[in-house]
């Protein structure tokens, strides 16, 4: 899309490009570049046009569109191929579908709304136009067992962690396996769905939502979910939370393939664990127990102490984990 093209260019200059330049270098005539230029304005791009200077980038507003998704984004395979939707299902069924249809490794569906968002369990996540991030990550992992999958969630939760502080400066934690927290408060879900035959797996997809700008949540939320701008007061750039979170994917990604398990990202996880050193409460389908969390193994599983001194390792799949006191 020579929109995204111009837009890149003009975002990576600080000076003037002059109209020719824009032509030779997309081979195109002068008409096209100045219609190209229109689409930009109206998307709300203040872009200055000086005669035998040409155009310049005035003012980035906070725009979240495939051009400015696709100007932003410049990892080698997390996210170079985009799908933006302005409303969708859910981000996550749209990627399985494009998987479906052989989309590559790395394939990004990004949406603005999402009417049927989803949570573990057949839950429910609320998705809101015009304030959120929901996007997914489409992963075709060389070599890979379910195990795998739980793991990927907390590459993803480590990555988009990391994204978050860097973008709004914050210092959020992680509720293991798949929550971010911000001030005791939920911002992020993560879900990840795989496509499997008993011994073959054919992809993974990896959606998250990430709470920026929602001021209202529904009553059964408004004890645990916060969102970013809620608690900081001032606009946070949507666009930028998600070109930072496939930088840092990529890069998360890479030191997991290497060793094929949270190995490498151990450490970076559990500094960013909220639940470590407090008491947790366990629950999964069939009982529930308490004790003290003490941080991940390799596998990426929770290891909780319990008073008789026994470790026990919890498996990601299926479990909820309380504090004893509240959320987290
Ligand atoms: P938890 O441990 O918080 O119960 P979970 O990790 O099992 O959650 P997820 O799959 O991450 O659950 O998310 C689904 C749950 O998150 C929903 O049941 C709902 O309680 C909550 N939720 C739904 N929408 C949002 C939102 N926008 N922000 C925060 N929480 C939400």
């Amino acid at each position: 899309m020579m929109k995204t093209e111009i837009l890149t260019l003009l975002r990576e200059s600080e000076d003037f490009i002059s109209g020719q330049q824009l032509c030779e270098k997309f081979g195109v005539s002068r008409t096209a570049v100045w219609k190209a230029i229109g689409r930009l304005k109206k998307e709300g791009y203040q872009i200055e046009a000086v005669q035998n200077r040409g155009y310049r980038l005035a003012v980035t507003p906070d725009a979240f569109s495939e051009a400015e998704l696709a100007s932003r984004i410049h990892t080698a395979w997390a996210g170079k191929r985009l799908h933006y939707y302005g409303r969708t299902d859910s981000t996550n069924l749209r990627a399985k579908q494009l998987a479906e249809e052989n989309a590559p490794h790395g394939t990004l569906v990004v949406a603005d709304m999402q009417t049927a968002g989803r949570g573990r369990r057949g839950r429910g996540w609320e998705s809101p136009a015009g304030t959120n991030v929901y996007f997914t990550i489409l992963l075709r992992p060389d070599d890979i067992n379910a195990d795998m999958i739980s793991i990927l969630t907390l590459v993803m939760a480590l990555s988009v962690s990391e994204a978050i502080d860097e973008t709004a400066g914050t210092q959020t934690k992680i509720k293991w396996p798949n929550d971010i927290i911000l001030n005791g408060r939920k911002i992020v879900g993560i879900l990840s769905e795989m496509s499997a035959e008993p011994k073959y797996i054919h992809y993974v997809v990896t959606g998250v939502g990430i709470n920026v700008g929602t001021q209202r949540f529904s009553e059964e939320l408004a004890q645990k979910a916060t969102s970013l701008e809620a608690e900081l007061g001032h606009k946070i750039s949507r666009a930028m939370l998600v070109e930072k979170a496939m930088e840092r994917f990529e890069e998360n990604y890479e030191i997991f393939r290497r060793s094929g398990d949270m190995g490498g990202l151990k450490e970076s996880y559990e500094r960013r664990l909220v639940n470590t050193g407090r008491e947790v409460r366990v629950l999964d389908l069939e009982h529930e127990f308490s004790g003290r969390a003490v941080g991940i193994n390799d596998t990426g599983e929770l290891l909780v102490q319990t008073e008789d001194g026994v470790m026990h390792t919890v498996y990601a799949g299926e479990v909820s984990v309380r504090g004893i006191y509240g959320y987290v």
